[in-house]
């Protein structure tokens, strides 16, 4: 019996052994075959093939294994390292093998049943046959005996000029519809066929994509930089880099050069970039230098478009790939550079199984490539900097603005007194107002952030003191003005906002706390003449509105441009010279030990979005407590100073990066369920005697409740993550029904 291990795309589950049918080929590493599990058929990915005959294997199986169904592709499918890349994936963040495979897969790769989607794209087209090629080549145009119409005849002499034939769709545009063309067809003058086309993603976007871009004249640091990054490049060995550059000294220009340094000593590019919102203008900046060499992977495209390009990617078609966190798995050949801009960001993070942070996969993958990586950010995560200190990574340096841009000067406004002398219900400083006032004036730009959406944050009853409360999760429910309603944003339950307290009957109800529709309705209210545009997970959910959106701002059709966390992000807007910054505390109020990192974060990114241009900029920051660390050296942009600070507080208080972290969430129907079995899981996990690590909980989570499941949670902090891991497993693996029911998050990015 021949045997092969097959990975499955089912949570938690190792490989599984299938047989092979009688004179069936074996089929190579990374090939798809369909399996049966169950009473399901899966698509699944060859891991292991030996097709050895072992009768010893024989005895053990026989009887107990099933038989591949199909064997999908005759070649590999995936390509062995990234194989090798998910099977790290898959150890480091306990998750299953085939849960790791299935993020390394393109859309519509795996069908629902009986195998892939058809997937690829195809046209209809014609072409003339030998005997119409004739017939056209005479003198009367095929006039004579056939008597062909006006419409036959044009499309003989437009099918004359294309030998390969035309799309149908694009003969009808100009005049020659169907029935002229089954004519011809009739007769025997053409043929039909399908033509396999790509979904270009490029050119859904501006014809700017492939305009030849400005020759740009490296400053001397930024000189220094490529010159040294292209040297680590050229050793050809692997090694990582953190581009420390603060906000505008150019480091995409300086990803430009290296990139371009790497792919003509003939290596391939791996390019990551955050979510969603930045990756057009990246993709972009890249297209126009590299031209057709690059494939663009990220979540803004359509299944079909991402099929196309990763098959591009497969073929070895491009040598740069630029995309957001699963493109770290991309099929790219040769691999001798991997970028991750804005490594800080939280969305390299996958915030469901596999739990893998998009930066460390790419590390990862740079490691097992044998190349270069360069990780860059104005904020560096706790983690990346401890790693330069530390001597493991390269450190390199931007202090400087392109041009000597000023950094934007950042000005505190203290909300308490504030709300002394205009009362409590004030949105906007009379600081802020007026700055934007003058903006206004001048016809400059400003960004207004506020890292909360929604119109109000709660509705609270004076009367009764009864909350709106989401029926599924622990929280309270956001007022959403414009579509009337109150919504979970955490489940996405909603329900019409109340008259009256749903609890007393009572008529005095109180919207507690704002959120960026709020503080668009403000800026509005205040400035009416003013074109104010708003960027939140509300207003984007249209596939490409946010680029409308940020395009318009570009543009300058829009004055005042308010949003969340989403516009603080690598935009480059010249035109912006004022950043206000509505209740900079915000995340400092949640139990999270990143809430003081992302807090500075954030407030440096936005505040570096003013000034880039030849205006200095400034930045506003209103706040409830002013002199809270992270507040204090975002606004000195001091981020040396702010690392110093947390990294105290993480030693003090046994958190990353002192220590390596793993968070464990159990639910169930009730909390007392819930508890009990985290309880069971903790337990087992102390008896040994001496373990390499320490449990905390197990406790409530702090979002106790999630869409209906209670949750309690428990941590494992220690130097070994190996060893961790391995006891976690080895707990749950007694216990298949609470596995189940378990969620483990390796380096969270969050404990909520
Ligand atoms: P960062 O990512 O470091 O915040 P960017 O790469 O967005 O900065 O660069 C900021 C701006 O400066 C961009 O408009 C870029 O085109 C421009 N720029 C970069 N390098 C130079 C240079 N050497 N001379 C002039 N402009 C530059
Ligand atoms: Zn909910």
């Amino acid at each position: 019996m021949r045997l092969v291990r097959v990975a499955v795309p089912v949570p938690a589950l190792d490989s599984l052994t299938y047989c092979l049918p009688d004179g069936v080929a074996v089929p190579p590493i990374g090939a798809r075959v369909l399996v049966p599990l169950g009473s399901r058929v899966l698509t699944g990915c060859v891991v292991e093939a030996d097709g050895q005959e072992d009768d010893d294997r024989e005895r053990e199986y026989a009887g107990r294994v099933k038989p591949v169904l199909q064997i999908l592709d005759s070649e590999s499918f995936l390509p062995d390292d990234v194989i090798r890349l998910a099977t790290w994936v898959a150890d480091y963040y306990a998750c299953g093998i085939g849960e790791a495979l299935a993020t390394a897969m393109p859309p519509l790769a795996t069908g629902k049943r009986g195998g892939p989607a058809p997937s690829f794209r195809t046209v209809r087209v014609a072409r003339l046959t030998a005997q119409g090629l004739d017939v056209a080549a005479r003198d009367d145009g095929g006039s004579g005996d056939l008597r062909l119409g006006v419409r036959q005849r044009e499309a003989l002499a437009l099918l004359t000029a294309a030998p390969e034939g035309l799309e149908t769709a694009r003969l009808a545009s100009s005049g020659i519809g169907p029935q002229a063309l089954t004519r011809l067809s009739g007769l025997g003058l053409l043929t039909f066929t399908r033509r396999q086309v790509e979904r270009d993603p490029f050119q859904a976007g501006s014809s700017s994509c492939t305009a030849p871009r400005p020759e740009v004249v490296l400053t001397p640091e930024q000189e220094s930089a490529v010159e040294r990054l292209r040297s680590l490049a050229a050793q050809n060995i692997f090694q990582t880099a953190l581009l420390h550059g603060v906000t505008g000294s150019g480091k995409t220009e300086i990803y430009l050069r290296l990139a371009s340094e790497v792919r003509s000593a003939g290596r391939g590019v791996l390019v990551l970039v955050p979510e969603i919102a930045l990756t057009p203008a990246v993709a972009q900046t890249f297209r126009s230098a590299f031209g057709e060499r690059v494939a663009i992977q990220h979540s803004g495209l359509s299944d079909g478009e991402r099929h196309d390009q990763w098959h591009r990617i497969r073929r070895g078609d491009v040598d740069v790939v630029v995309g957001t966190r699963s493109a770290v798995f991309a099929p790219l050949r040769g691999i001798g550079l991997v970028i991750v801009d804005e490594e800080h960001d939280g969305s390299y993070k996958q915030e469901e199984s596999p739990r893998y942070n998009g930066r460390d996969v790419a590390v990862m993958r740079a490691r097992q490539a044998g190349a270069l990586a360069v990780l860059g950010s104005a904020t560096p995560s706790m983690e990346s900097y401890q790693n330069a200190q530390n001597s493991r990574y390269a450190l390199v340096t931007l202090d400087r603005r392109v041009l000597d841009r000023p950094l934007a000067e950042v000005r505190i406004v203290d909300m308490r007194e504030e709300y002394e002398t205009s009362g409590p219900d004030v949105v906007l400083s009379g600081v802020l107002c007026e700055a934007m006032r003058e903006r206004l004036e001048r016809g400059e730009q400003a960004i207004v952030l506020l890292n909360r959406r929604g119109f109000a944050s709660s509705v609270f009853c004076r009367q009764c003191t009864a909350t709106l409360d989401c029926p599924n999760c622990s929280v309270s429910l956001t007022v959403h003005r414009a579509a009337n309603r109150a919504r979970c944003h955490y489940c996405n339950h909603s329900s019409p906002l109340p008259k009256a307290c749903i609890n007393c009957s009572g008529p005095y109800i109180e919207l507690v706390g704002f959120g960026t529709e709020r503080v668009e309705a403000e800026i509005r209210l205040k400035f009416p003449a003013a074109r104010v545009a708003r960027v939140d997970r509300d207003t984007i959910r249209k596939r490409g509105a946010i680029s409308a959106l940020l395009g318009r701002f570009a543009a300058r059709e829009i004055d005042v441009l308010v949003g969340t966390q989403m516009i603080a992000k690598g935009h480059d807007f010249p035109r912006v010279t004022l950043v206000g910054v509505i209740s900079a505390d915000v995340g400092l109020g949640l139990a999270d030990f990143r809430a003081s990192e992302r807090t500075f974060q954030l407030l440096t990114q936005v505040a570096g979005r003013a000034g880039r241009g030849e205006i200095r900029g400034e930045a506003i920051v209103q706040t409830l407590f002013p002199n809270h660390y992270s507040i204090q050296h975002a606004c000195r942009q001091d981020y040396a100073g702010f690392f110093q600070q947390e990294l105290k507080f993480r030693q003090a208080m046994r958190y990353p990066p002192a220590l390596a972290l793993i968070n464990a969430v159990v639910k169930g129907r009730t909390q007392h369920g819930a508890l009990r079995d985290a309880g069971e899981l903790v337990q087992a996990l102390r008896a040994g005697t001496s373990q390499p690590y320490r449990v905390l909980g197990p406790a409530p989570a702090a979002l106790s409740r999630l869409k209906g499941e209670h949750r309690a949670q428990f941590f494992l902090k220690g130097t070994h993550r190996g060893a961790m891991r391995q006891a976690l497993l080895a707990a749950l693996s007694t216990r298949p029904e609470i596995r189940r029911r378990t969620i483990v998050d390796v380096d969270p990015m969050s404990v909520l």
